[in-house]
């Protein structure tokens, strides 16, 4: 539910906080996560409207998803299938008969004053996550530790509207002239992914969440039901954070911390709250079971309203639709069309290339596994495919601020790029500028090459000719090599190397000068 329209429970000017170390040592922290997912369906959920990011407001709208008198809901066969896949792929139950709720509360940006979804009788129910912890974090033998997160629910539910608060320096309602609403996203299919209450993280709860908002967005691009993206908000995490003193068997009093949307702002978030509320109990008061704001500037969280209980949206069974049985066998087909789960295409991976765990980590963080797989298949070697995704090209993804996989040059054109340098005809220094070509648009790597004249010289005429000049500038150096100290012959390579451009083959610089000057 939107909730700028804030009542400050519990607002504090100055909000005291207690060091992380000190509050993980003295209470046990609980957290528990509400994902939202737009589906990649190709309508919204009850109409045929397109279910496109952005677009002019009001464009992608019609009586239904504008709750006109006498419009009736019909339920997307697609949507139902996707969220189905996501409760079969999370280790869920799927229910044999479920139902649409009415969930009923007030906001412009719904405009039917109630939202579809679904309460007591959700598509999928009791699964669980494996996630990954960070190789930091690694247990006592340096493997990766896993940690296993319970799923409480999947659901299916329908997207509201957003409204827009002009005029005012904050974009918020208040201090706002007058507001806007925009209903293309009214309608829109959601699922809703709720955690069990995750318990025994220890200190390690804000990485546990970490780790577990990544492989989720991980296991639902694998299936192809949304594009995943937190910065449009199509992957939409709630954080709820509770402390209870260590050893005490009473749950704390949580707080919801709403729409947090990057990955790191999820671990900033709750380790925040687990300061904000070590520092409220020790005072001897009580955490308000609110919901709170995230503030990505100064990490940061600051309250919004108090929490509504299930009562106060009077939910019911939804009576413009049947209930929701899907048939048994096709639960069966769509399980047999999952992929593979990015966990066990990771395993598979790194056995196969024979890389450790903290490798197939860095490979995953960069957001590399997909290039570097297929600069591989494109006849790489794995080192190889790692070593240019890793270091040159993410160095000038992060120069420009852009993902590794939006810039401008394919696995095919990097496997091109490391045979040229593994047959000799280029080396590190002239391949990063093949690089550079084949970003700046200039064409293939083969292109580049050839427009920038950047081919390895190994042809003896024109190198004896530098080698030459090289040991007439240098008569001490020359000497020395003369007289059988044969490693200040790296001196000489240098000199030429640098009067070539860096486009001399060195090893075969080095014999000559050698050739040249000893008896060898
Ligand atoms: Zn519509």
């Amino acid at each position: 539910m939107p909730d700028s329209m804030g009542r400050g429970g519990g607002v504090r000017a100055n909000t005291a906080l207690v060091g992380y170390d000190e509050a993980v040592s003295r209470y046990d922290p609980l957290i528990g996560l509400e994902t939202h997912v737009e589906l990649g369906t190709t309508t919204k959920l009850f109409c045929g409207c397109p279910a496109t990011f952005g677009g002019e407001p009001n464009t992608h709208v019609c009586p239904v998803c504008l709750g006109l008198p006498g419009s009736l809901p019909v339920p997307s066969r697609a949507a139902i299938e996707y969220t189905i896949r996501i409760g079969l792929a999370l280790n869920c139950s799927i229910a044999e008969w479920c139902r649409f709720a009415r969930k009923n509360y007030f906001y412009p940006d719904m405009p039917k004053n109630f939202q579809i979804s679904q309460y007591d009788e959700p598509l999928c129910t009791n699964g669980w996550l494996d996630v990954v912890l960070d190789e930091s974090e690694a247990g006592a033998d340096g493997s990766p530790r896993t940690f296993r997160v319970g799923i409480e629910r999947v659901h299916l539910e329908e997207d509201t509207g957003k409204s827009q608060h002009m005029g005012g320096a904050t974009g918020r309602i208040h201090g706002a002239d007058y507001s806007l609403v925009d209903y293309n996203r009214a309608g829109i299919a959601l699922v809703e992914i709720v955690t069990k209450p995750v318990e025994g993280t220890g200190p390690l709860a804000p990485v546990v969440a970490h780790a577990y908002v990544t492989e989720l967005r991980d296991l639902l691009r694998s299936l192809g039901v949304s594009d995943v993206r937190m910065e449009e908000g199509s992957l939409r995490c709630d954080v709820n954070t509770s402390l209870s003193p260590s050893g005490s068997l009473r749950w704390g009093t949580r707080t919801e911390t709403k729409n947090v949307n990057s990955l790191r702002s999820v671990e900033r978030a709750v380790h925040y709250e687990i300061e904000r509320q070590a520092a409220v109990l020790d005072a001897g008061e009580r955490v308000v079971q609110e919901t709170r704001h995230f503030h990505e500037d100064s990490g940061i969280t600051t309250p919004g309203r108090s929490k509504e209980e299930a009562q106060d949206y009077r939910y019911f069974p939804e009576p413009d639709l049947v209930p929701l049985a899907p048939p048994r066998d096709w639960v069966e087909q769509i399980r047999a069309t999952l992929p593979e789960l990015p966990s066990a295409r990771r395993a598979r991976l790194q056995q196969a290339w024979g890389i450790t765990a903290a490798e197939m980590t860095n490979i995953r963080n960069a957001g590399a596994l997909d290039l570097v797989e297929q600069t591989i298949a494109a006849g790489a070697t794995q080192a190889d495919a790692r070593k240019w995704w890793l270091n040159e090209l993410a160095r000038r993804a992060n120069d420009a601020g852009a993902e590794l996989a939006t810039l401008p040059i394919t696995p095919s054109d990097v496997a091109a790029i490391a045979a040229l340098v593994s047959s000799g005809a280029l080396n590190d220094r002239l391949a990063r500028q093949v690089i550079e070509g084949v970003l700046a648009g200039e064409g293939t790597p083969d292109e580049v090459v050839a427009a920038r004249g950047l081919a390895v010289v190994s042809d003896d005429t024109a190198l004896n000719a530098a080698v030459d000049e090289a040991i007439a500038a240098h008569p001490d150096v020359a000497d020395k090599i003369r007289g059988g100290k044969v490693a200040a012959a790296a001196n000489l390579v240098g000199v030429v190397m640098k009067a070539t451009r860096g486009q001399a083959d060195a090893s075969r610089v080095r014999e000559l000068i050698l050739a040249r000057l000893t008896d060898s």
